[in-house]
C-alpha cells in the first residue's frame, strides 16, 4: 500500500488572527513496505503530516492517496479505509493506557470490532510477540507497573492488534532509557522486515533515524527541504550545516575533511572502512609525513 502527498499544504485556525501554516506544498511518495524517517526541529510540522497521513486531519490542500485512491474529507469511505490501514501512534502513547491487565489493553480495539473470542486472542497474541511482551509473562500484568519502555511497547501493541499496514509513530523512542530505546527500535524493524508493515517514525533526533531508517526526510517551517537515503546522508553535510543544523563530532569530522577534499564515497562502508579511508585520506595530503 502506498501513500502519496501532491502539494499538500495545511493551515491551522484558517481565517483567524492565529492562522498558523503547518505544512506547505509537500510532494512525498511512500512506497509498500518502507522505512522512513522524518526529522526537523519543532514546530517543522512533522506532527502535522503523521496526523494527515493518518486521516486525522483534514481538509487540507493538495491531494493525499492511498494507492491510486484520493482521500479527501467529502469522501467518508475512502477516509474510513484510510484509518483502517493507518494506524498512528501519538507521542507519549503509554498515557492513554486505560485498562488494568496487559491482555485487555491490547484486545481492547478488535473486541470493539465485534471480532470472536479466538479471532480477538489471536491478535492479542500476535501483536505481544511483535513487541517483544512474551504471552504467558506479560499477559496478567498489571499496566501501570510496566516499566516506561514496555508500556510504550504495550501501547504500539494495542495498535498492531487493528491490523494497520502502515505505522505511523510520534517520536517513539522519546524518554526512554538506552535499553528501552533499542528494544524498541529493534521490534519496529523487525515489524518492518518480517510483517512487512510499512513504518513512518518521526523523531527530532535525526542520528536515531540514520540508524534505523534507510530513507529519512526532512522538514523545515513546514516543507520538505531534504529526502535521501540515510546511506548517503553524509554527502548533505554541507547542506545540513548551513541549514544550521548541529552535526555529532564523527559527522563533523567528515564534513571538515571534505572541505579540504576528501571525497565521500556513498557507497555503504562500515565503520572500520570509513576509518581506514579517512587515515589514508590524512596521510596522503600531509606527503612526506605517512
Ligand atoms: P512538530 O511536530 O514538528 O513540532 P507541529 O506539526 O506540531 O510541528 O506544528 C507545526 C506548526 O503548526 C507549528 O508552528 C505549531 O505551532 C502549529 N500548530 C500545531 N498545532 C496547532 C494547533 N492546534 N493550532 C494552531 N497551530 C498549531
Ligand atoms: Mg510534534
Amino acid at each position: 500500500m502506498s501513500l502519496h502527498l501532491e502539494k499538500l499544504s495545511f493551515t491551522y485556525q484558517l481565517g483567524t488572527p492565529f492562522e498558523r501554516t503547518a505544512l506547505s506544498g509537500l510532494n512525498l511518495f511512500i512506497n509498500d513496505g518502507e522505512f522512513v524517517g522524518i526529522t526537523g526541529e519543532s514546530g517543522s510540522g512533522k506532527s502535522t503530516l503523521l496526523e494527515i497521513l493518518s486521516g486525522l486531519l483534514f481538509p487540507f490542500s493538495g491531494k493525499l492517496r492511498l494507492d491510486t485512491e484520493i482521500i479527501n474529507s467529502g469522501r467518508r469511505k475512502s477516509l474510513e479505509r484510510l484509518r483502517q490501514k493507518v494506524g498512528l501512534v501519538f507521542q507519549f502513547p503509554e498515557e492513554q493506557i486505560f485498562e488494568k491487565q496487559v491482555y485487555d489493553e491490547i484486545a481492547f480495539g478488535p473486541r470493539n470490532l465485534g471480532l470472536s473470542h479466538s479471532e480477538v486472542d489471536e491478535r492479542v497474541r500476535e501483536a505481544m510477540a511483535s513487541m517483544g511482551l512474551g504471552f504467558e509473562n506479560y499477559r496478567l500484568r498489571r499496566c501501570h507497573i510496566l516499566s516506561s519502555g514496555e508500556k510504550r511497547r504495550l501501547a504500539i501493541a494495542a495498535i498492531l492488534a487493528m491490523k494497520p499496514q502502515v505505522l505511523l509513530l510520534d517520536e517513539p523512542a522519546v524518554g526512554l532509557d538506552y535499553e528501552g530505546r533499542q528494544a524498541l527500535l529493534q521490534c519496529l524493524s523487525y515489524l518492518n522486515r518480517e510483517k512487512r508493515i510499512s513504518i513512518i517514525m518521526v523523531s527530532h533526533h535525526y542520528q536515531q533515524l540514520l540508524a534505523s531508517c534507510p530513507r529519512i526526510i526532512l522538514l523545515d517551517k513546514g516543507q520538505l527541504i531534504l529526502d535521501a537515503a540515510s546511506s548517503s546522508w553524509l554527502e548533505y553535510l554541507d547542506f545540513l550545516m548551513q541549514k544550521g543544523w548541529k552535526l555529532t563530532a564523527s559527522q563533523e569530522l567528515v564534513y571538515r575533511l571534505m572541505q579540504k577534499g576528501w571525497e565521500f564515497s556513498s557507497s555503504p562502508r562500515s565503520p572500520e572502512e570509513t576509518a581506514r579511508a579517512v587515515v589514508d585520506f590524512i596521510r596522503r595530503s600531509r606527503p612526506g609525513r605517512g
